[in-house]
């Protein structure tokens, strides 16, 4: 009996000694995780591809453990392998950390460059920069490397998004050429939103948040391969928000010429059978021989006067190769991305 009883403290010390050791570890890991891998719990949802937006995405931090791709700087980050939408740089460490000072909100954007590409955009968020009206219209910004490219097993069938480098939901910046790149779906949803998220969530809880949203080129690409990010809450040492990531401008399924934008189906994803697709295969980027995509066109486009034809038009006729291009898709999206319907064939 007597005996027994001392196993049963032993056991109880035993089990106690594991669990403050596994508490502290999870408690670790949960803290990296927290700061280093923020939309962790927004990525457990990732098979279904399903984006999570909104505040959810600050949820409590999954302590499973997550091997994330990782560098120094974001031209050593391993190229995207499929299995992470982001790398974590410099050990998850801002640039700015330790020089933060605080200070009266602003942002700044970088002027474009001679290739009419984004650099860095810069802003200490606080909540008098949020914005007060619902988003407008960004279709009239054409930003470098820019293609209107679909493709059927895409959840929204097009590649790109005009991607704002600092989100409009932390400074209401819209349709400013200087803060919106070609970008993947899958970097906007999947890559930079829970980030964007997380800070949103501190700024609205009072705090502010010194933020950098570097869009990385490699040469002369006119399509970012990635966004580097990084953000530090102010005043409570980055215990609120701190984050150094590179997300990738990657699309699964797809490989992507960043020096033009180009793209085409890699044959790893294809459309579900249950939806086959009446309109077009994808256009990727015009690359293709023209002569069964026009077939299938709903409109003809004028790439250099911006106008759109029906097929039957015969100014349609007369636009030049290089000018020309079929489309399968909706009128509002062409209106969007400034085309304007012609005057003669009306459509
Ligand atoms: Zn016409």
């Amino acid at each position: 009996m007597r005996r027994g009883k001392r196993i049963a403290v032993l056991l109880l010390a035993l089990l106690l000694a594991l669990c403050l050791a596994g508490c502290e570890a999870l408690e670790q890991a949960a803290a990296e995780l927290w700061q280093g891998a923020l939309p962790a719990a927004s990525f457990a949802a990732e098979p279904s591809a399903a984006p999570s937006p909104g505040p959810s995405a600050t949820a409590e931090p999954s302590p499973a453990p997550v091997l994330l791709p990782s560098a120094a700087t974001a031209r050593e980050a391993p190229p995207f392998d499929g299995s992470s939408p982001y790398a974590v740089l410099a050990e998850n460490r801002p640039s700015f950390a330790g020089k933060d000072e605080p200070g009266a909100p602003f942002e700044r954007y970088s002027p474009l460059d001679s290739l009419g590409r984004c650099g860095a955009a810069t802003a200490r968020i606080d909540r008098s920069l949020m914005p007060k009206e619902p988003r407008g219209e960004i279709g009239m910004v054409r930003p470098s490397g820019w293609q209107l490219t679909r493709y059927d097993f895409l959840e929204d069938r097009y590649l790109y998004n005009r991607c704002h480098l600092i989100g409009y939901q932390l400074t209401g910046e819209n349709a400013n050429e200087k803060n919106l790149i070609t970008g993947t779906r899958y970097l906007n949803v999947q890559g930079m939103l829970p980030f964007e998220n997380a800070v949103a969530a501190c700024v609205r809880g009072g705090g502010t948040v010194l933020y950098r949203a570097t869009p990385c080129f490699r040469g002369d690409d006119l399509v970012a391969y990635g966004v580097e990010l990084e953000a530090l809450s102010l005043g409570d040492g980055g215990e609120a928000v701190c984050f150094h990531v590179l997300c990738y401008n990657a699309q699964p399924g797809v490989e992507i010429d960043y020096a033009t934008g180009r793209s085409r189906a890699d044959g790893s994803i294809t459309a579900p059978a249950a939806s086959p697709s009446p309109e077009a295969p994808p256009t990727p980027g015009g690359s293709a021989s023209p002569a069964p995509e026009e077939a299938q066109a709903d409109y003809i486009l004028n790439t250099s006067s911006m106008k759109f034809h029906l097929p039957s038009c015969p100014s349609a006729a007369e636009i030049a190769p290089h000018n020309r291009k079929a489309y399968a898709g909706s009128r509002e999206i062409l209106i969007e991305e400034g085309y304007s319907p012609c005057k003669v064939c009306k459509p």
